[in-house]
């Protein structure tokens, strides 16, 4: 058979000729089929997975799939109006966000358009919602803390800038309080704050912008929200669209803190999503590739060395579980992805001990680089104490005669335990926390009884505030408890208990 020479040659220059055409062609497609907000199209053989595609009625879609044939995409839009046969255009581009400091103070939906009800928001920027994570040799490791201003983290779950620490319980337990108080917590840190509520009521988003912008965090915060009633493409883009927008200042240098609230709803989304796309169902019904779906996004959080800016992401990703079930398909594959999960007990929030934090069940594999010399010259021994506590109360059911070692246990845990005992918005700094923790851990507590406990710590915090401002201002600077200033702690705290006492004995 074979070819002549100048056949090839008038082949290939028929077929150059045609490119642009070729190009054209690809570029449009037909809607093969369409519905429950998922489309099959014909015709667009260079798609990319990821592109955005423009359907009619100015509706966009996304491609999901790309079979040999066809391409399947979810739309990011009603459908009611689109029908087998209208053209598809690609646009080449994957969906992108405006980003910058005009983003500061707004809500936005995954597109990033604002449903505040205060305008458009002016940037002159956007980014891909998608970005491949920062590689190793770009990282740092994390040192510097982010104080989240409650006790019971940041003594014995501490989080550093850059971490992904896992917010994790049943419902109702108090996820969501968590990551709120520690957004207000970064008032005046030089922090960025992004939410990103998925699947979550309008109702319960409105009052967190409300409590945001009541503490002031509004002003360095950036609230995504995909809500329930939000169709499952854009609930599953909303984490992505979150990172980008925190993307655009770590590139710049700064700090930022991302809460995904929550990644249950969020893999809820993505089932649906594939289900509708006849991807096969794995285990509980998620697609094979769920694992793949967190992971790329919480790689996202890290902090870049000096020559990359130094800048960092923390993550906060939040995850329902059912029944305390922390090994159900999507908790372990969070877990897994994290540097530590702080475990919230239904029991625990039942009984009053609020934050319902379980410390034996939370970890934090990175944290601890990061906390503070002098939060840990106090805080070095609480794990310990609170899990012999927790031990002895089962012991002590029983109701046996108890020696005093163990009853001084279990005095010393239960004041513990009611230290760590938080009101919701309510942050406490760094240096009020060490001082607390200096006078549990010195023993300046035992002739208080546990009922007076949290009246003592408040009335030793406003003695040493109004006099012995120098000791908090110390700690601030240097960080850490010079044996000089344990001497002065100890002073004081000890005449401020003496006289303490006395007066709760007067008042009988
Ligand atoms: P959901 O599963 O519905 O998202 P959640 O786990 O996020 O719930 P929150 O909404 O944060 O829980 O809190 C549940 C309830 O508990 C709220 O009414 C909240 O005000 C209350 N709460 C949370 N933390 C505390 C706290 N430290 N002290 C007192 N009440 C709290
Ligand atoms: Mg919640």
């Amino acid at each position: 058979m074979g070819l002549r020479p100048d056949e090839i040659s008038s082949i290939i220059k028929e077929q150059i000729k045609r490119y642009d055409e070729v190009v054209e062609t690809k570029d449009i497609g037909k809607v093969m089929t369409i519905g429950d907000g998922v489309s099959l199209i014909h015709g667009l053989d260079n798609a990319m997975l990821g592109e955005l595609l423009e359907f009619p009625h100015e509706v966009y879609g996304m491609v999901m799939n790309l079979e040999e044939d066809y391409v399947g995409a979810v739309l990011l839009g009603q459908s009611d109006e689109i029908k087998e046969g209208d053209e598809v255009k690609r646009t080449g581009k994957i969906i992108e966000v405006p980003v910058g400091d005009e983003m500061l103070g707004r809500v936005v939906n995954p597109l990033g358009q604002a449903i505040d009800g205060q305008g458009p928001i002016l940037t002159n920027k956007t980014r891909p919602i998608e970005r491949v994570a920062p590689g190793v040799m770009t990282r740092k490791s994390v040192s510097v803390p982010l104080q989240t201003g409650i006790t019971s983290i940041d003594a014995i779950i501490p989080i550093g800038r850059g971490q992904r620490e896992l917010i994790i319980g049943d419902r109702q337990t108090g996820k969501t309080a968590i990551a709120i108080d520690t957004i207000l917590n970064q008032k005046g840190q030089d922090i960025y704050c992004v939410y990103v509520a998925i699947g979550q009521k309008n109702s319960t988003v409105a009052q967190i912008v409300e409590k945001l912008r009541q503490g002031g965090a509004m002003d360095y915060t950036t609230i995504v929200s995909a809500s329930a009633s939000e169709l499952a493409p854009v609930q599953y883009i909303a984490p992505y669209a979150g990172c980008a927008i925190a993307e655009e200042w770590l590139d710049k240098g700064k700090d930022v803190l991302i809460v995904y609230d929550d990644l249950s709803k969020h893999a809820v989304a993505y089932r649906t999503v594939s289900l509708l796309l006849k991807r096969p169902p794995g285990r509980e019904a998620y697609p094979g590739d769920v694992f793949y779906l967190h992971s790329r996004l919480l790689e996202r959080a890290c902090r870049l060395n000096d020559e990359m800016g130094g800048g960092s992401i923390t993550a906060l990703p939040i995850i329902e579980t059912q029944a305390g079930d922390i090994s159900a398909y999507i908790p372990t594959n969070v877990i897994s992805i994290t540097d530590g999960q702080i475990f919230l007990q239904q029991d625990l929030f039942n009984a009053g001990f609020r934050p319902a934090i379980d410390t034996g069940l939370s970890v934090s594999r990175v944290g601890s680089a990061a906390q503070i010399k002098a939060m840990k010259q106090v805080s070095g021994s609480l794990k310990l104490e609170l899990a012999q506590f927790a031990e002895m109360q089962a012991f002590a059911q029983f109701g046996s005669d108890l020696d005093n070692a163990t009853k001084a246990v279990l005095d010393h845990g239960q004041k513990v335990r009611e230290v760590l005992k938080q009101a919701q918005y309510s942050p406490r700094s760094v240096e009020t926390q060490v001082i607390t923790l200096f006078a549990l851990k010195h023993g300046f507590t035992k002739q208080i009884p546990v009922t007076k406990i949290n009246l003592f710590m408040d009335e030793l915090l406003e003695e040493i505030a109004s006099n012995h401002d120098d000791y908090i201002q110390e700690i601030k600077v240097e960080k850490a408890i010079s044996p000089e200033l344990e001497a002065k702690l100890k002073e004081t705290i000890g005449t401020f208990a003496e006289r303490f006492v006395k007066t709760a004995e007067k008042e009988g």
